[in-house]
């Protein structure tokens, strides 16, 4: 694990938190919500490394307040009902965030999220299928600091719902992890992108009836992925800069 950073990354676990109180099969696996799950793994591996918060999508702003924005370093995206109930407002607000710095891991069904089709630019659907296969994640980036301490080859899901391609996203900057299926698709997994200053990692893994989140390999990748994304000092300018006086003379 890396040494201790002067400061701890604070990271916003984003929520819609809507099957977990709707549906009973859900509620068994993830009582309290995805978010808890996903905070209480991340700080058993990272420990005072981080400040995890959580946000949801009832709470005014869906609980991102410019105050909560600008203390991000790495957010971390799941939705999956409610996509449209996401304000464009905070949308908007969440990618210029991402442009400026802040880290984003997008999970799962958060592929259809507003948010990552604005910074992807192209309509990031899939094929898809719930039967709880197997799924087979195999490491295509070996060394990469996202799979540090993953051993093996691939690591290996007993239960899952299939993703398959194509999946409509541009070209990732590094692909980490390609899916293989029980019932015979394939799907890359694991995906960075930059945008900006921020570097955006998509990770599948992770539907809402199956207990995904507490295997700790899958925790281990998104502990690894925060301290990745982590925003890094540096000057980000969104605005156009009109330089009337050179540098140096002009003949
Ligand atoms: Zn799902």
């Amino acid at each position: 694990m890396p040494t201790a950073n002067a400061s701890p990354c604070r990271v916003t676990i984003w929520n819609e938190f809507i099957h977990e109180r709707s549906n009973a099969d859900v509620k068994k696996i993830y009582r309290d919500g995805i978010h808890v799950a996903l905070q209480s793994s991340i700080e058993s591996q990272l420990g005072n490394l981080v400040e995890v918060h959580c946000a949801t999508l009832d709470e005014p702003e869906h609980g991102l307040t410019d105050e909560v924005l600008a203390t991000t370093d790495v957010m971390l995206w799941w939705g999956h009902a409610g996509h449209d109930q996401v304000s464009d407002e905070v949308v908007a607000k969440v990618h210029q965030k991402v442009l400026g710095g802040m880290g984003l891991i997008v999970l799962h069904s958060g592929h259809g999220s507003k948010v990552f089709q604005r910074l992807m630019g192209t309509g990031c659907m899939l094929r898809w299928r719930e039967a709880g296969e197997v799924e087979r994640l195999w490491i295509t980036a070996p060394g990469h600091p996202i799979l540090s301490g993953i051993e093996g080859d691939y690591v290996e899901l007993p239960e899952t719902e299939m993703y398959g391609e194509h999946f409509d996203i541009p070209e990732p900057d590094e692909l980490l992890l390609i899916s293989w299926f029980e019932g015979g698709e394939v799907f890359r997994s694991g995906c960075t992108f930059r945008r900006g200053q921020g570097k955006i990692f998509y990770f599948r893994p992770g539907h809402e009836t199956y207990p995904i989140y507490y295997d700790p390999r899958v925790g281990r990748i998104l502990a690894n992925a925060v301290l990745w994304a982590r925003r890094q000092d540096g000057s980000y300018t969104h605005d156009a800069r009109h330089i009337p006086e050179p540098l140096n003379p002009i003949r």
